[in-house]
């Protein structure tokens, strides 16, 4: 316990000043607000260091393809439909979500298990989404000189991500004092009552239950008010009045009444993230009465409960509950990409990675979209001695989403075990370019110049992507030299 609250104040110490060594030009700083442009590079960056440097981010595609299938229904509701937005999990047990520049929402794993309703959960996800797209960050940092406003965004960063403990996000504070600036970080009351009233109407747009949001926010009051100082770190970036939960309700009661049942995948989210790596004995029991009770909902409890099964390493009971589980699927017409999910990590889980390829590759002609189910499949082609098929897979989609570094790797495992030296150093260059470890990536390239096992065209490929990553390398070594100064 200690372990891990040394280890978050450092990491929200080390974020403001490793960020602020490698923030990019902001460009003009004439301007009133910060651009548009800058925002998005901003958030890049920051995106970029809590994904591959922050032990909080939550690793787990399928929750990831959950969030992000919630928000970008939100998102096309809203003004923003048409912006790029990213969502993603925190593992943290406290109540908090934040918004960062140029579109990025993390959700704490503690909020998303809090929310009693999906609506709730789409709630403050519709709350953040206004935050974006009535450009509040870009509002709070705009009023800044240049310098100013590269110090304010990454204290604002290191606040909105600021861990569960007070003593974190005072250490922040403290950072914010010792940089003389006297902005508040906190969103101000205007900007939260137009989150409200903007979210609620996305909310209500979207399709959900308009009273999930004013439930979800009285429900953080009542249980803020016996925090005292040590107030649920949502409330500290976002103020809450009952003034604004009045306002809220006064709405909420003048749009239409809508009974909005919770989808099954955010059910077996829940599930999911209840279960976790190591279920507890209590949580074992609890699990295997509710569905011994078939509720509250069949489906997911027996989910829960092989997930806890295969945590458990009890791989027969967990195939003696899978059955049930696909009987109570037929049973209700259910789908859901994390149903396959299940199977297949069952399969894997007895190294039978045959099966668990036909599980994947069945269930991604339905789910296309799945990130979970197209890593997972990659992956396990690896292990089933079908690397060929893997790399033909994940080729196809780098060239879609040249951005995901962790496809990049996948790619690179899959070169390695055909034992294709040039591809596979130059996949390997391309996941440290992503992460922004140019260094290792010109090492990378330059490995791959020296196999000698590609054609003429890849050999070319490999000299013009050194030469591009090198310029950005010494311009990251000038940054940072700079900002030691
Ligand atoms: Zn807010």
């Amino acid at each position: 316990m200690k372990n891990r609250l040394i280890a978050l104040l450092l990491c929200v110490v080390l974020v403001p000043r490793g960020f602020s060594q490698n923030l990019p030009d902001l460009g003009d700083s004439a301007s009133a607000d910060l651009s548009p442009l800058a925002e998005q590079k901003i958030g890049a960056q920051i995106m970029r260091d809590i994904r591959w440097r922050d032990p909080a981010y939550l690793r787990d595609a399928e929750v990831e393809d959950y969030l992000n299938r919630t928000g970008e229904r939100l998102v096309a509701a809203s003004a923003g439909a048409g912006m790029s937005f990213e969502f993603f999990g925190v593992s943290d047990g406290s109540l908090n979500a934040f918004a960062m520049p140029g579109g990025k929402i993390g959700v704490h794993t503690g909020l998303i298990l809090a929310a009693q309703s999906e609506s709730e959960l789409a709630g403050v996800l519709a709350h953040e989404v206004s935050h974006v797209t009535q450009r509040h960050i870009a509002r709070l940092v705009g009023k800044q000189s240049q310098t100013g406003m590269v110090m304010l965004a990454s204290l604002l960063v290191a606040v909105l991500a600021a861990k569960s403990s007070a003593q974190a996000s005072q250490a922040a504070i403290m950072a914010g004092q010792a940089a003389g600036i006297s902005s508040q970080l906190a969103y101000s009351r205007d900007f939260e009552h137009e989150a409200d009233r903007i979210g609620l109407q996305t909310l209500s747009t979207a399709g959900y239950d308009v009273r999930g949001m004013a439930a979800f926010f009285e429900r953080l009051q009542r249980n803020g008010r016996l925090y005292e100082n040590n107030a649920p770190a949502y409330l500290r970036t976002h103020p809450l009045t009952g003034e604004r939960i009045s306002e809220m309700e006064n709405r909420v009661m003048q749009m239409p009444y809508r009974q909005v049942p919770d989808s099954l995948d955010f059910q077996l989210v829940r599930a999911k993230l209840r279960v976790g790596e190591r279920p507890s004995r209590e949580l074992l029991d609890e699990l295997e009465l509710a569905v011994a009770q078939g509720k509250p909902s069949p489906v997911a409890a027996r989910y829960g409960l092989v997930r806890a099964y295969l945590a458990l390493k009890r791989l027969d009971d967990a195939q003696a509950a899978l059955a049930q589980l696909k009987m109570e699927v037929r049973r209700y017409q259910v789908v859901s990409p994390m149903l396959a999910g299940l199977e297949a990590d069952l399969h894997l889980a007895r190294r039978d990675f045959p099966a668990a390829v036909r599980v994947m590759a069945e269930a991604r002609g339905r789910f296309p979209q799945s990130r979970r189910l197209l890593y997972g499949l990659v992956s396990a082609r690896i292990e089933a001695g079908q690397a060929g098929d893997a790399l033909e897979l994940a080729k196809a989609e780098t060239l879609r989403t040249p951005a995901d570094a962790y496809l990049w790797e996948l790619r690179a495992r899959a070169e390695a075990a055909l034992g294709k030296r040039l591809p596979q150093h130059y996949s390997l260059g391309e996941v440290y370019a992503i992460q922004g470890n140019y260094a290792a990536a010109v090492e990378q390239l330059t490995l791959a110049q020296a196999a000698r096992d590609g054609d003429f065209f890849e050999q070319s490929a490999v000299d013009s992507r050194l030469r591009e990553v090198k310029v950005l390398l010494l311009e990251q070594v000038k940054e940072r030299r700079e900002s030691s100064r």
